[in-house]
């Protein structure tokens, strides 16, 4: 099968002659040049469903047949057709049907072979959509094991005789299985806060990578990531609700509501009610419950390589600011709170969490210790859609979505660069000193 040379003829009038990726508009061959080289031509040509079932998008359901005709290609300049081609899983089938009828309709607007009808139909708008997803830029590459002096049921003991790393923002989460102890701490240096616990002669490290390959490791690789976000959140003064795996506020006082300062989407500075007693529309008289703002947050791991930690709002409701509400009570007030979140007060309520946990810097960086960190960025993940819908000028803007780098905010990411950068010399020398056991 080959393009025909009325399909091509259609294909370049209806374009344009002009790269039909959103906001390019290359032109891309001069209709008046009278040596039109047939293979800068066809070069110009992606086919939307590919012409063979092994190519890009290949395997949607289009006969061969069907593959050369006009309706199956789109004009594109070269570095937009190999952009679509090495992202299939992004630009799909339907997308870039998307792509060729908004180019097709922007060119017949543009040279008045517009028709009254056409301009009837329904307008597509671009959005973006915010995901509840944060990207982990970074994990601890190692896991650190030795043989445990304690026994996995003496956890308690365990904790008494840790001693807290002399740099008070390290956290030293850990775990004892199989006669092991697990740390993101290195166990080997003498001075560590494992010391007494663990036979640190006897201490080596384990590609976290590797861990994730193995699904029991995994889980317990994710132990270890949750005492971490423990920590993170005790930090914050946030209490944990085992019952329901989500961290939430806790009033000061009895009787007394909370807020917390924080930075929301469209504003500098604001305050928000975190433990609050909701008051009755009709009468104002306060509601006989409490409503605390609460969080779940959870580690995913997305492919071989690449983690996101989710943040799911949630709202914990008790009679008095400390005793929970009986849960029979509570479904309907929760969800029914649950229910008129939507969209833009979701959104606000993410961002609350997240500017919250990160302390309104663009990422949150948790330090176990020389080189070894877990980093997520505080931009939420992102993505642009296109559909029938109210047209942009009428929807909300965000802004204040990403938080600008500060000098401060890069210092503390460049020393930490700088820090792993030197361990990674350490690690690699079998016998070096121990750290820290001076
Ligand atoms: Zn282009």
């Amino acid at each position: 099968m080959t393009i025909t040379s009325k399909d091509l003829k259609l294909l370049l009038q209806k374009s344009g002659n002009r790269c039909a990726f959103p906001n390019c508009g290359e032109l891309l061959i001069h209709a008046d040049s009278d040596n039109i080289d047939e293979q800068t031509v066809l070069s110009n040509i992606a086919h939307i469903v590919a012409q063979k079932g092994d190519g890009p998008r290949g395997h949607y359901a289009l006969p061969l047949e069907e593959r050369d005709r006009e309706n199956n290609l789109l004009l594109l300049c070269e570095k937009h057709h190999k952009i679509i081609d090495d992202q299939p899983q992004r630009y799909t089938v339907e997308r870039l049907r998307q792509f060729k009828e908004d180019h097709e309709k922007r060119i017949e607007e543009l040279t008045g072979m517009v028709s009254s009808k056409q301009l009837e139909t329904i307008q597509y708008v671009t959005e973006r959509l915010y995901s509840n997803l944060f990207e982990v830029i970074e994990m601890p590459a190692h896991i650190y094991c030795a043989p445990s002096k304690l026994h996995q049921s003496q956890i308690n003991e365990i904790r008494q005789a840790i001693v807290p790393p002399k740099d008070k923002n390290e956290i030293y989460p850990f775990i004892v299985r199989e006669g092991n102890l697990y740390s993101f701490q290195n166990l080997k240096y003498g001075g560590g806060p494992f010391q007494h616990v663990v036979d640190t002669e006897k201490s080596r490290s384990i590609r976290a990578y590797d861990f994730w390959n193995d699904p029991i490791k995994t889980l317990w690789f994710l132990d270890l990531l949750n005492q971490t976000l423990n920590k993170l959140t005790g930090r914050k003064g946030l209490m944990w609700d085992k019952e329901h795996k989500r961290y939430y506020f806790q009033p000061d006082k009895p009787g007394e509501i909370k807020e917390v300062e924080y930075r929301p989407l469209n504003q500098a500075k604001s305050t928000k009610q975190v433990v609050w007693q909701p008051l009755k529309k009709s009468t104002n008289e306060p509601h006989p419950y409490w409503l605390h703002r609460a969080v779940n947050l959870r580690f995913h791991q997305v492919n071989q390589s690449q983690w996101c930690l989710s943040i799911r709002p949630e709202f914990r409701v008790t009679k008095n600011g400390f005793e929970p509400l009986d849960s029979e009570k509570i479904g309907g007030k929760v969800t029914r709170k649950k229910s008129r979140m939507f969209n833009y007060d979701l959104l606000g309520e993410i961002n609350f969490w997240r500017d919250f946990l990160c302390g309104s810097e663009p990422r949150i960086i948790l330090s176990f210790g020389k080189g070894q960190q877990l980093i997520v960025s505080s931009n939420m993940l992102q993505t642009d859609v296109q559909w029938p819908g109210m047209p942009e000028r009428y929807a909300k803007p965000f802004t204040n979505v990403e938080y600008q780098e500060d000098l401060f905010s890069w210092a503390k990411l460049a020393n930490l660069k700088i820090d792993a950068d030197e361990d990674e010399e350490f690690l690699s020398e079998e016998e070096g000193e121990d750290y820290d056991d001076e």
